[in-house]
């Protein structure tokens, strides 16, 4: 199924349109698309029988926002495909790579983008949402810990990111607007198999990006292992799993994101974002 935020209030999206999960359950479930994920397998299990119920009314894209807009804490994961660290000159790390996306740099799926300087550059991820608490978790119960997947941005100012004697990447990546996802949080049945699904961007309709999920050096579930040996993962966190080759910074010559450009980013079984780069 397929679950969001339409106008700040969780709604199920169907082939007719949005159902509003409050008015649908009767008041069961409340508008907050953030608090469906403490209640996740309830509200699944609800979902599932009764998505077909509810009015399904049409919808603006404009109207939606991200399907997990206030998670408690966001994971990122850096140089998680081998072409990217190829072409970043980097090794292919042997542990997973960690930094953070604030989450007051979140943003919808459509919409403009104020640029923050003259080297903001472009990262497809695929954005995996947590569904229950998870300490300690083997890799191969890590699907189970995921309410599901959505698509998203690592919009990053390259100048901030590398600026002083230390990287600044989460501080480089969290401008404002600099994290989108959406348009919906599809669920991980949906999927003949979750973790191989085609990723890629386009600039002003140029491909920048274009990959398979299933090159990821670290795949979701393994993510899920590592990061909850050592943190707990609470519902409704997000992790952005790392993007592939044909980032601007790593072009000969390099390419940045200007004022007026269109920026598309799509996953195969989900959807896209799309956005427009405007000046400050
Ligand atoms: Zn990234």
């Amino acid at each position: 199924m397929r679950i969001g935020n339409l106008s700040e209030r969780l709604t199920l999206f169907t082939d007719l349109g949005g159902v509003d999960v409050e008015q649908a359950s009767a008041g069961r479930f409340g508008p907050d698309p953030q608090a469906a994920y403490e209640r996740w397998d309830e509200f699944t299990q609800w979902a599932a029988v009764n998505q077909g119920s509810g009015e399904a009314k049409p919808f603006d894209m404009k109207d939606l926002g991200a399907p997990a807009p206030r998670p408690r804490q966001v994971f990122a994961i850096g140089v998680n495909y081998p072409t990217h660290a190829e072409e970043s000159g980097s090794d292919v790390p042997d542990s997973l790579l960690v930094f953070t996306k604030w989450p007051s740099s979140f943003t919808g799926p459509v919409g403009n983008i104020v640029l923050s300087g003259d080297r903001v550059d472009w990262e497809a991820e695929l954005v995996a949402v947590i569904g229950k608490h998870a300490d300690n978790v083997a890799v191969e119960q890590g699907w189970d810990y995921i309410a599901g997947l959505t698509v998203g941005q690592d919009i990053t100012n390259r100048a901030v990111q590398f600026r002083g004697p230390f990287p600044q990447w989460g501080l480089g990546k969290s401008f404002r607007g600099f994290s989108p996802s959406g348009p919906w949080l599809v669920t991980t049945d949906e999927f003949t198999d979750p973790g191989d699904l085609g990723i890629g961007c386009t600039v002003n309709g140029q491909q920048m990006q274009k990959a398979r999920t299933s090159s990821m050096v670290f795949s979701i579930p393994a993510m899920v292992a590592e990061l909850s040996n050592v943190v707990s993962l609470e519902p409704g966190d997000v992790i952005f799993t790392g993007t592939p080759a044909g980032v601007g910074v790593a072009r000969k010559p390099q390419v940045f994101l200007a004022p007026g450009d269109e920026l598309v980013t799509s996953i195969e079984g989900i959807g896209e974002l799309r956005h427009r780069l405007v000046s400050a």
